[in-house]
């Protein structure tokens, strides 16, 4: 079996008062994260369960919402599973969400089989669940995680206790403890706890067992963490603009990526353009930073299609380049005869920035500059973002095997790469660039896309 590698967010609340409606805001607050299936588990005595292909606000019925009774429940969006899991065993009914992957399923299910557990269908839930299960406590299974699963999770588990949320000892993943009237939550990003009127309190640490209940939040474990490895994509690409994870705003390193790519554009003599832009949604923060240090003038070429899905949590190539022909127009009079610098997050496969430099070629821009905000994409992800391989890498296309060591092999990627989609020209940050605007310490991070080590070993 192929180890299912995920892109989610979970969501969790306990509350006074019937807790449904805000899980299903929450949930649409979390949807970037993932749009294949969402799903709510509430407790009233017997957990009450719904899940759906699909988002949360194009699938949840009314009577959907009115069925699942409770003032505590969890909430889960996802990119390959259906979740929340409900099940019942020696704890008595639980159900599981969690956003990350299990890299060493395999042998896990070898194992539980060998000692007589079915499988249903061996999802990456299915292990996590069982794995607790076997404990005679639902702390005692959470830790049991940390020794037995390879991989990333941050985890909500729904009991008749309240709620349990942990994060592995390593911290890849986000999960933020909110707070307001009434009302204790736990989310994959601050911006859902935010947007539903309360106060962030603060991240779940690495290896730390929270229980969420009317007492508030009581850290019942917190197991050893040899160091964090917090992923810096979140910042660059994942989260949303406006959340904090790990005490770092994701806007303002957003603003600082863009205003590096400026500054190195400056200190390499100058760039002479019209406007500085954006590939929506996730280009913007980093445009927005460039146009503050350069002082080029802001301007959007691309009108966003709101009802269009996020291409890059689609699961398979094709649907996602439908979905990114569908999201963008572009906006011909802002660009017809103009020299722009385009801003975006990071070139994965190359596919889009392509077609992007394509469609503002076509409609008369005169230059087209593409400025990447992380650097060049050189090892797949071990811990569950997205499914790429070598082969889906642009740069693996030209740089075979090791790392970019120095600005003259980048360069030289650069100008192959804006050969390769018909740009004018190319850069990206730096890997020591990119680390120090993220403005988090370097030993924090998991670097692994771009300097190939694996922060677990
Ligand atoms: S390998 Fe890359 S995408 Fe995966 S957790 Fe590390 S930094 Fe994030």
């Amino acid at each position: 079996m192929k180890s299912l590698q995920d892109n989610c967010g979970v969501f969790a609340l306990y509350s006074d008062t019937e807790c449904v409606h805000d899980i299903f805001q929450g949930l649409d607050f979390l949807q970037h994260r993932g749009q294949e299936y969402c799903g709510i588990s509430t407790f009233d005595g017997n957990i009450r369960q719904v899940t759906h292909y699909g988002k949360a606000a194009n699938t949840f019925k009314y009577e959907e919402l009115e069925y699942l009774k409770g003032t505590w429940g969890i909430g889960h969006v996802s990119l390959w599973e259906r979740q929340p899991a409900r099940w019942q065993s020696q704890l008595g009914e639980i159900a599981v969400a969690f956003s990350g992957n299990v890299s060493n399923a395999d042998e896990l299910i070898d194992d539980m089989k060998g000692r007589g557990k079915a499988f249903f269908k061996g999802y990456n839930i299915e292990i996590i669940a069982k794995i607790i299960m076997e404990e005679q406590n639902v702390v005692a299974g959470i830790c049991a995680l940390s020794k037995k699963v390879k991989g990333a999770y941050s985890l909500i588990v729904l009991s008749g206790e309240g709620i349990y949320a942990a994060r592995d000892i390593y911290g890849f993943r986000p999960l933020v403890l909110g707070r307001g009237p009434g009302r204790y939550s736990v989310a994959s990003e601050s911006r859902a706890i935010q947007n539903l009127d309360m106060e962030l309190v603060r991240d779940v640490l690495p290896g730390e067992v929270v229980l969420i209940n009317d007492k508030g939040f009581q850290t019942l474990a917190q197991l050893d963490s040899p160091r964090r490895a917090h992923c810096a994509f979140e910042w660059a690409y994942t989260a949303s603009l406006d959340s904090i994870i790990d005490g770092a705003s994701v806007q303002q390193a957003r603003n600082r990526l863009g205003a590096s790519l400026a500054q190195r554009d400056m200190d390499e003599g100058g760039l002479e353009a019209d406007m500085v832009a954006a590939v929506p949604m996730s280009g913007v923060g980093h445009a927005l930073g460039y146009h503050k240090r350069s002082k080029i003038n802001y301007q959007e070429v691309f009108l966003y299609n709101r009802y269009a899905d996020r291409s890059y949590t689609q699961s398979n190539q094709l649907a996602r380049e439908k979905m990114a022909k569908r999201k963008l127009s572009v906006l011909h009079y802002a660009v017809r005869g103009k020299r722009i610098i385009l801003c975006d997050d990071s070139i994965v496969r190359g596919t889009q920035i392509l077609h992007k430099v394509r469609d503002l070629k076509k409609s008369g821009a005169k230059e087209i500059h593409v400025r990447i905000a992380c650097p060049p994409l050189m090892y797949p992800c071990d811990f569950g973002i997205s499914t790429r391989s070598y082969e889906e890498l642009a740069a693996r296309g030209y740089i075979k095997t090791g790392n970019i060591t120095s600005m003259e092999q980048l360069s030289d990627l650069e100008a192959r790469i804006a050969n390769e989609i018909g740009a004018d020209s190319v850069k990206y940050n730096s890997l020591d660039s990119f680390v120090a605007a993220l403005g988090i310490p370097v030993e924090d991070l998991c670097l692994k896309c771009w300097d190939g080590l694996d922060p677990t070993l």
